[in-house]
């Protein structure tokens, strides 16, 4: 008794031991989760007709700070570095857009279609600080429209997908941002408009910082007095240039004509450097507003070119598992379940434990998913296991059915039971079967 009792006390992991902060293990009752979305992810890939595409975790830190930008909190502040014993400075990936682009041009992908759809799935490290939804290693999932012409048909496509995604987790409550950030003709002149503005205006401490290296993200500071001010700064969406209106102008007719509500915000930039013109956000009001942006991205024409490659217009977004994941259970979406296992196969005795191995290859073999608890001896404690799973026939086998090469089948929403020749074992389970699902 003794024993016993030491064995339920609680264990701990001794210190120094635990996970590093901010990176958590995806447990098997967390798996349903993931399992769904990235079910979701593959079956949008399918129907919009996305290829995978999968690049290292860990890539040269170079990649990032010349296509992200060191101004950027991820580049400046968040990446987690691995020196190679080379002396190559790594650095495991912080997001998942420029290693696609990189692969894009070292394998001249452009050459065998002028247009590519790209998806992923993986793991992205970035050192911020833990809240709801956001751990340092986190997962994605992205759709990427690289080459082609620059037409905002991809701009709605690619948050179509994502809208479509949201959807059909059942997340409700959704809001799509929208905005611009123009181009390389109108950028430069509208940050200049912005400087004059804000110029002798009283910043808080972080966008004193920003004024010198990111004015845009000025638009973004969530300070009091900050955004009192935003609201008399130029506004960009008059600021663009021809052609980024027409752009513009261009996504907002096919998100209508797609009937996928949006609201414009002047203020969305993004901190990224690569990003032109496009960008967008997904949110969710009410219940789980508070894990931040879903789903998000924007157009990077310029990101190709900057890492050494053509100008090739692409546009892409991304969205973070875990944050979707956190938004499911905040607004009770019912929790996935992994499907129940068919067959439950029940042993009474040694030999039929041990004649249970082959009966349960058997019907595996057979297609036919069937579980077990071989270690387990009593027959009750294996018919409860088999309730709780939820598996809807038991088969049944001990010392009598082994003398008469038989196997008891029994129904276990209706308890009916009847004993059948083994050698028919597979074809009664799924004559069975077939009736239940009927
Ligand atoms: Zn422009
Ligand atoms: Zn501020």
């Amino acid at each position: 008794m003794k024993n016993k009792k030491s064995e339920k006390k609680k264990e701990n992991i001794k210190d120094g031991l635990r996970a590093p902060k901010g990176m958590h293990d995806i447990l098997p009752s967390e798996w349903p989760w993931y399992e769904k979305i990235y079910s979701v992810v593959n079956e949008l890939a399918d129907f919009y007709n996305f290829s995978r595409i999968e690049t290292p975790i860990l890539e040269r830190a170079e990649l990032f700070e010349r296509g992200v930008g060191t101004d950027t909190d991820i580049v400046g502040k968040e990446m987690y570095f691995v020196k190679g014993r080379n002396g190559d400075k790594l650095v495991l990936r912080p997001e998942m857009t420029a290693p696609v682009a990189r692969a894009y041009i070292e394998h001249h992908l452009g050459r065998s279609a002028s247009l590519q759809k790209f998806f992923y799935k993986g793991s992205a490290f970035r050192h911020e600080r833990p809240q709801l939804g956001r751990f340092r290693q986190f997962n994605q999932a992205g759709f990427e429209v690289i080459g082609g012409s620059n037409d905002p048909i991809y701009d709605a496509e690619v948050i179509l997908i994502f809208q479509r995604l949201l959807e059909k987790l059942k997340i409700k409550n959704i809001v799509l941002k929208v905005n611009s950030i123009g181009c390389k003709v109108c950028r430069p002149i509208y940050k200049k408009q912005l400087l004059s503005y804000y110029k002798d205006k009283k910043l808080c401490p972080d966008c004193q910082k920003r004024i010198k290296i990111n004015p845009l993200r000025l638009l973004d500071c969530k300070n009091e007095n900050c955004v009192k001010l935003k609201a008399s700064a130029p506004n960009f969406l008059d600021k663009l240039c021809a052609a980024c209106t027409s752009h513009l102008k261009g996504v907002f007719e096919y998100l209508d004509e797609l009937k996928i509500p949006y609201m414009v915000d002047n203020a969305l930039v993004r901190g990224l450097d690569y990003y032109s013109r496009t960008v967008f956000e997904f949110f969710t009001e009410g219940a789980g507003a508070d894990v931040g942006a879903l789903p998000a991205g924007g157009r990077y024409d310029y990101l190709i070119e900057m890492l050494g490659g053509r100008m090739t217009p692409a546009v892409g977004g991304a969205a973070g598992i875990e944050r979707l994941i956190a938004v499911m259970k905040a607004q009770d979406v019912e929790q996935p379940r992994r499907s129940a296992k068919k067959v439950f196969v029940m042993h009474v005795g040694e030999m039929a434990k041990k004649k249970s191995l082959n009966i349960l290859e058997k019907l595996r073999s057979a297609g036919i998913s069937a579980t077990e608890a071989l270690g387990r001896d009593s027959l009750k404690s294996q018919m409860r296991l088999a309730d709780r799973e939820g598996v809807k026939l038991a088969l049944i086998f001990g010392q009598k059915e082994i003398f008469e090469n038989s196997i008891i089948v029994r129904d276990l929403e209706t308890h009916l039971q009847e004993s059948v020749p083994m050698d028919t074992i597979v074809e009664e389970v799924k004559k069975r079967l077939a009736r239940k699902n009927k």
